[in-house]
């Protein structure tokens, strides 16, 4: 599923390259494009610091990561797709 967005992804940006589209065309093409891309997990970020975790995309905090067997599989604010292995941490 993951490597199917990833693919449709790349095939849709050559698209863009290659078809003539309209604008608007190519709008919604660019739109498709973000669409998939929040089927791509992203690492969430881990906050050492404050103990806590918030969304790759757009940055919302979702809470202390010690009680994280909330887990969601998506980002409630942005719809992106999560990644919870991540071991990043940041501040
Ligand atoms: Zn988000």
């Amino acid at each position: 599923m993951d490597k199917q967005a990833q693919w449709d992804i790349e095939t849709l940006q050559k698209t863009i390259g290659v078809i003539p589209y309209e604008e608007m065309g190519r709008d919604a093409i660019k739109r498709a494009i973000k669409a998939l891309e929040k089927q791509v997990p992203q690492k969430v970020k881990k906050y050492k610091g404050l103990n806590e975790t918030a969304c790759p995309e757009c940055g919302i905090a979702f809470g202390y990561y010690e009680y994280d067997d909330e887990k969601f599989d998506y980002c409630y604010n942005c719809g992106q797709k999560l990644d919870w292995e991540s071991e990043v941490e940041e501040g």
